[in-house]
Formats: C-alpha cells, structure tokens, sequence
C-alpha cells in the first residue's frame, strides 16, 4: 500500500496527506487497534504501511529520502494518529528523533551513510538516554564508552527504550569522559548498531502505550568504530541528546492533543446515544458541562501546539512555547480520557469500547520528553527570562 507517493508529496497539499492519514486509520487501523492493544503484540502490518508512507522519514529532509515535513504538518499527523492510537506515533517518533540527532549534529559523512536507511524505514530505532539510575538527572548516566585505538568499548544498562526489541539502531548517551566537571561535559551520543555485545535484556510490561516494545538494553564490551561518535567529537552528546527536545515536546504535544480529542470525540457519540430519565445524556447539565470543558481543553491544547510547531518552522527559538505546549496536552489528555470514562459509565470500564485505551495511554504524555514537572520549571525559567529582557 502506499497513499503518499514520496516523489509526488511537494505538490500534494496539507490537506490531501491529512486526509490520506484519515482513510489509512479508518480502513487498516481501527479494524485491528482493540485486538493488537489487548494483546500487547507489535503490530508489523501497521509498521509496514506506516513505512510505505514514508512516515519513517517524516521529519527527515528530502535530500536524504525523507518528506522534509514542516513541524506543524508531522504534528497534525500524530494528533490523528493519536486520536485513534497513541502507541503506534510512538513506534516512528522515536526513530525520528534518532534521524533528527544524525541530521543536525551529525557530519556529512554520517548524514549519507546513516539518514537514506532511516528515512526509507530500512533501519528503524530509537533514542536511549534513560538508565536504571537516571532519568531527569540525564548527567547521572553511568554507561562509559572507553577509546581504544580507532575503536570505542562501551559498557552499561538502558531502560525503558522504546523500539528496543524491533529497531535496529539507537542513539546511545554514554560518558565518554565519567570526571568531567560540569558532568555534561563527560557526555558523548554514539550511533550504536545492533551486533556482538549489545543485548536486550527484557520487554518491559506496562499499563498502556502496548504494542510498542519498551525494553530494558544491555551493552557489554560493545565494540563500535570511532567514527560512530556524532559529530566526531567527544563531550557533545548532552546537547545533541536535548538539542532534539523542542520537536520532541511538540511531538508529545501532539499526541496529547490526540488523545484530548479522541476522548472528547467518544464522549460526545456516546452521550448522545445513552438516555437516562428519558433522554440522553448530554442534554443533563452535568454532562453538558463536562462536554464543554473538555472541548475547551482539547482546542486550547492543538492552538499551543500548532503554535510551537509554527514557531519552530519558522526557524524561532520555542523551547517554552513548545514546553507550554507539552505540558498542557498531556494534561488535557489526562483529563480529557478520565471524563470520557466517566461519560461512558460502567462501559467505560469495560474493554469493549475504546475509552479505556486512550485512559490507559494518556499517562505517558506527563512522563515523555521530561516530566510535567520538570516541564514547569523549564517554562518558568524561559518566563523570567524572557520577562527580564523584555
Ligand atoms: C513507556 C515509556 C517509554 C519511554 N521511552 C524512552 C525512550 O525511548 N528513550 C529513553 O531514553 N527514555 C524513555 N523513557 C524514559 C523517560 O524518558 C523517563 O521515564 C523520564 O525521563 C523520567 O525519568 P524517571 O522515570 O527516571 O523519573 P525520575 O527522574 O526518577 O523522576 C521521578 C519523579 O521526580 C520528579 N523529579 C525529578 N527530578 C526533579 C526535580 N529536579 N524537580 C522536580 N521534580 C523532579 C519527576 O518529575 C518525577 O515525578 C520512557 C518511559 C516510559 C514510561
């Protein structure tokens, strides 16, 4: 199958990829989404036309085969791919932030031999940055990457990797130097193929996001050329590791944004169609309020983020706008699928209607690409920032 034709995309418009998408999900999605999640299995059919669209290159500049699409076409994408199932964005924005790490930091010489595979989907992975050990506190990583001759050996545990069992190839945080003061400049990201030393340990279970593999990656005397170091220079691997995070964010935004409308969009069919006390529900003032709510909620959630994703087209710094952006989604999918569930009474406890999914999945919007925690305080700092120089 193929809907978007890569040669023909600079014609085509927004709005006939957009709908593309649409017809995709409703005719090869939705039909195998509840059986897929039920059973956490990878979905290869869905990965193969996710990668006959090109969606594997998304981000990815066309002269190195990708759709080189601006951030606020790829982020229309993922809201309605994650209106229907979130999980499944998380299988190519994962990769893409490996693509985008080699694209921005990497050299010319890397760019050609690493990018055509990534952006065709040929060679899938990830990013991995998180150790048993750290997580926010990035600079506390402990896996070492030690010169030896023109190789490195690197040494060390990740977790909580996503396309850790199907993908092939990951960006790879390490301390390249474990005594440098400030510690980030220790830090070091390695393009690290799958081969001899690099093992996964375990697929790790979770309460939603299935389907998606999260796996626990072991390298032990993993031996790689030096000339898998992004950028060919040590001590860079902190900022090329976050130099990503601004479409990061706007992409988990997006995915909130998703989740936000998909809940609201089952609420609104579903209050429709069960009667209480003689008519549906959506006419009780209670469940109107709800409604309205959560259609706020989700629309003030796609403005900000839209208006991240136009801000980074347009080659501005949007660090906050983009945290902002993250920050509420997440937020409002979290809500947004909770209410939803309430809406549907007890079917929304049930595995039969789709609420419970969304419910499921919307948590790991508040986690991913920083916690909302951590989200506050990086908009607070820009705030005063920018308030100071203002
Ligand atoms: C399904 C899933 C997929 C993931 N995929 C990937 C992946 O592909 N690659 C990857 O590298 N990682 C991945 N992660 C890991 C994710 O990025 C981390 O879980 C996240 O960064 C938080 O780190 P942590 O879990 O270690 O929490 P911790 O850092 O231990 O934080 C615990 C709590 O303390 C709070 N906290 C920590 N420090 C501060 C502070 N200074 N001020 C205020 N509050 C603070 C946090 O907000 C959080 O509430 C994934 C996680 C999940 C659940």
């Amino acid at each position: 199958m193929n809907i978007v034709n890569k040669r023909d995309f600079e014609q085509a418009d927004q709005a006939h990829l957009l709908d593309a998408i649409d017809r995709w999900l409703e005719r090869e999605v939705k039909p195998v989404v509840k059986e897929h999640d039920h059973a956490d299995t990878w979905p290869a059919e869905i990965v193969a036309q996710m990668r006959d669209m090109g969606l594997f290159g998304a981000t990815v500049g066309v002269e190195y085969g990708g759709l080189g699409l601006p951030a606020t076409t790829y982020a229309e994408i993922v809201m309605r791919i994650s209106a229907m199932w979130m999980a499944i964005t998380g299988i190519f924005n994962s990769h893409l932030m490996l693509a985008l790490a080699i694209e921005k930091f990497g050299t010319g010489q890397q760019k050609k031999r690493w990018l055509p595979g990534l952006a065709s989907g040929d060679i899938r992975g990830g990013l991995a940055l998180t150790e048993p050990d750290a997580g926010t506190d990035l600079q506390g990583i402990r896996m070492t990457a030690r010169r030896e001759g023109g190789d490195y050996v690197i040494n060390g545990t990740k977790t909580w990797i996503s396309n850790g069992i199907e993908g092939s190839c990951f960006a790879l945080l390490v301390k390249t130097d474990p005594e440098a003061k400030p510690r980030h400049k220790g830090m070091s990201l390695f393009i690290a193929p799958k081969q001899k030393g690099f093992t996964v340990g375990r697929k790790l279970e979770k309460l939603g996001y299935k389907s998606i593999d999260s796996a626990e990656l072991v390298f032990e005397d993993y031996r790689i050329p030096a000339d898998h170091l992004i950028g060919e220079v040590e001590g860079q691997g902190f900022y090329q590791a976050t130099g990503g995070l601004e479409l990061g964010r706007i992409n988990v935004a997006a995915r909130g944004v998703g989740i936000a409308e998909g809940a609201l969009k089952l609420a609104t069919e579903y209050a429709q169609v069960r009667h209480t006390f003689g008519k549906p529900i959506a006419e009780h003032q209670a469940i109107a309020l709800k409604l309205g709510e959560m259609a706020t909620r989700a629309r003030a959630a796609r403005l900000l983020t839209l208006d991240a994703a136009a801000a980074f087209d347009r080659g501005e710094r949007c660090d906050m706008e983009a945290g902002m952006a993250k920050f509420f989604a997440s937020e409002a999918a979290l809500e947004n699928s909770t209410e939803s569930l309430r809406i549907h009474g007890a079917y929304g406890y049930s595995k039969e209607y789709d609420i419970e999914r969304l419910y499921r999945d919307a948590p790991l919007t508040c986690i991913g690409e920083g916690t909302n925690e951590m989200q506050r305080l990086i908009i607070a700092k820009q705030w005063i920032k920018r308030s100071n120089n203002a």
